[in-house]
């Protein structure tokens, strides 16, 4: 019976991994529709340079960490027409969370605290150091600090130990839902605390986009990639008020290259038309609600902040605690870790990182000094550096180049 079950369950996962393969190659390996799509792209910045002239760059931002690597990995830059910029957003859970709240993590540690933490949160160095250690990694030798995967290994492993234990929840909206669940269904065991450091992303693009405003001497935004992942969860609409509001198109967007390719696309084509929409590119996995079930349930357990982003400073209403009836279960409401606040905070990127300006489209990783000198993916400086999300970590592996310079000399774009 136990067999039978096991084989039931190989078919599925392996009919399911087959279903995956398609959809990639589909919109990975299609040369033929590169082109395609690469023409249009084209014929539209031709367009655009007739109408604002040869100098104007059009500065296209990816929210998402994800579509930054996708966009790096895949050598997307190269292949796009030079008055086209591509710039990474603010879309790195690990970039963003504030030193403070790892400091705090770290004395929880010493002070005999289980710390359940991602893996690349792990390695995310602080600017203050606590009693001598700089992130939870080095504290690990005098701690107990267990890298986790999920939530719900935390659960498992607190449960099991009973200790006195504290999870860091670090992460955008796409996690929320399974943070949530957990909460509401009462599974999380009175001896885990939860740190809840969710952030959420449409405050912060805004926040982009009016700091870009402000300085006029910077090409302004003139389309966003936005994330797929986490418009699954909150639907196309969050981001309506980005192209209601500014005035420019909005795409989101899958993360294989095909998808990025047609998401630039679209928003050439709305510029050349002189529109400014919301679009789901991603049709396969986002709908303009979203997963309505999973809000109902990230509403009931969460409330929403304002909230700090590191080397940024606190945005309205972008990030998620516990509501009062989960304090058991809240590490800043039981065990005394103090929230951050506005007049607390201070600006927490380390001497000469320019992280900040990288996650708002301000700067490239390259424009940093310390960029592959002092930071290193295996020695990060910065916390842009840190996570495979980070603009930093991603041009240090895959810089440019690739499939998509072979794709542009065939075409004759380089
Ligand atoms: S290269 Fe390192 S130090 Fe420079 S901005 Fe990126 S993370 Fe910061």
């Amino acid at each position: 019976m136990v067999s039978e079950m096991q084989n039931s369950e190989h078919s599925e996962l392996s009919n399911f991994l087959k279903v995956v393969n398609k959809i990639e190659s589909a919109f990975r390996e299609n040369r033929e529709l590169v082109s395609i799509i690469l023409k249009k792209i084209m014929e539209y910045s031709k367009k655009l340079e007739e109408a604002y002239g040869k100098e104007f760059k059009f500065k296209i931002m990816n929210f998402c960490g994800t579509h930054e690597w996708t966009i790096t990995h895949f050598g997307i830059r190269s292949l796009v027409p030079k008055n086209i910029e591509l710039v990474a957003g603010p879309g790195c859970p690990v970039c963003v969370t504030p030193s403070y709240f790892i400091e705090e993590a770290i004395k929880l540690a010493l002070d005999g605290f289980t710390i359940y933490t991602y893996g690349d949160t792990y390695r995310l160095r602080t600017v203050n150091s606590v009693r001598g250690y700089n992130s939870l990694s080095d504290v690990r030798s005098d701690g107990d600090v267990k890298i986790v995967t999920s939530f719900a290994e935390a659960i498992a492993d607190a449960r099991r130990s009973g200790r006195e234990s504290v999870f860091i929840g670090i992460g955008f909206e796409t996690v929320a839902p399974g943070y949530a669940s957990a909460i509401i269904r009462g599974i999380v065991p009175e001896n885990l605390k939860i740190m809840s450091l969710v952030k959420l992303t449409p405050p912060a693009m805004f926040y982009t986009l009016e700091i870009l405003r402000e300085k006029p001497t910077e090409p302004p935004v003139m389309g966003v990639i936005a994330p797929g992942h986490v418009s699954t969860i909150t639907g196309a609409k969050a981001w309506a008020v980005v192209s209601e509001n500014y005035g420019i198109p909005v795409v989101i967007s899958g993360f294989e290259p095909i998808d990025v390719l047609l998401s630039i696309l679209e928003i050439l084509k709305q510029l050349v038309k002189g529109e400014a929409k919301t679009v789901i590119e991603y049709k396969r996995a986002v709908t303009w609600h979203g997963d309505v079930r999973a809000q109902r349930i990230v509403a009931k357990a969460f409330r929403v902040v304002d909230d700090a982003w590191r080397g940024i400073g606190f945005l309205p209403e972008s990030g998620l605690r516990l509501r009062e009836e989960y304090r058991k279960i809240d590490a800043f409401a039981e065990i005394g870790v103090e929230d951050l606040k506005p007049d607390k905070w201070v600006y927490d990127l380390p001497p000469g990182c320019r992280c900040a300006e990288v996650t708002l489209g301000k700067a490239k990783p390259t424009d940093c000094p310390l960029f592959m000198r002092i930071c290193t993916p295996s020695k990060p400086y910065g916390p842009c550096m840190v996570s495979l999300e980070g603009a930093c970590a991603i041009w240090a592996r895959f810089g440019s180049g690739g499939l998509a310079d072979e794709i542009a000399k065939d075409l004759g774009l380089q």
